[in-house]
């Protein structure tokens, strides 16, 4: 699978260094950025659009399981509890069934979902927002500076980034980690790569956990 690209330098997708060497697992072939500490997979294994969304259309999250809803509390309630009333926001990626967003609305935060393959509403990037979420979402970003620096031209000041990722284990761990053995995942961060995003984009960093990150733009 792995093609001849894979042994040339490639820049680092988040900070666009020249990106380490690559080592392969069993599960893909990745890079450790020395400048932004992201671990990428290598493009080379990356699976394509179609293969993308048919592996998402196996989820089976549904929109009133209670144990999605759960999962989804671990960024929702530390969120709504900073949040002014009525604040509005965008769930970012919010997949076949809008969970998170209709669990922010119900409470009062009037929240509307986008995402690239089943709510494809594009005008819903050209606003701007109180919050936006991105639950499970920055993992699978190919070009994650990109998509941040649109994140970030759709917050308003003092707007909320929530995220939810898995943090990735130090490098020891990482071969025996399960998070990358789902092929969509591309994109692997640490507290310092999260740490990197927030001075880039010049937010402050509210709090960071093994999965909530909460950021602030100015
Ligand atoms: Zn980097």
């Amino acid at each position: 699978m792995a093609s001849a690209s894979a042994d040339a330098p490639i820049a680092c997708p988040l900070c666009g260094s020249a990106s380490g060497d690559p080592w392969r697992e069993t599960s893909g072939v990745y890079r450790h950025c020395s400048q932004c500490d992201l671990v990428s997979r290598d493009p080379s294994t990356w699976l394509d659009a179609e293969a993308e969304r048919a592996y998402y259309g196996t989820h089976d999250n549904r929109i009133d399981d209670p144990g999605y809803q759960r999962f989804l509390a671990q960024l929702a309630e530390p969120l709504m509890a900073r949040l002014s009333p009525g604040a509005r926001g965008l769930d970012h990626g919010c997949g076949a069934a809008p969970a998170l967003a209709a669990m922010l609305t119900d409470a009062g935060f009037p929240t509307v979902g986008y995402d690239p393959f089943f709510a494809p509403n594009a005008a819903l990037l050209d606003v701007r927002y109180d919050f936006v979420t991105c639950t499970e979402v920055l993992e699978h970003l190919h070009d994650p500076r990109r998509e941040l620096a649109r994140i970030d031209a759709m917050l308003q000041p003092g707007g909320w980034l929530g995220l939810m990722t898995e943090l990735r284990p130090p490098m020891a761990d990482f071969p025996h980690w399960h998070y990358h053995r789902d092929p969509t995942r591309v994109g692997f961060h640490s507290e310092a790569s999260l740490h990197w995003i927030a001075t880039r984009f010049g937010w402050r960093v509210e709090s960071v956990g093994r999965r909530v990150t909460l950021l602030r733009k100015p």
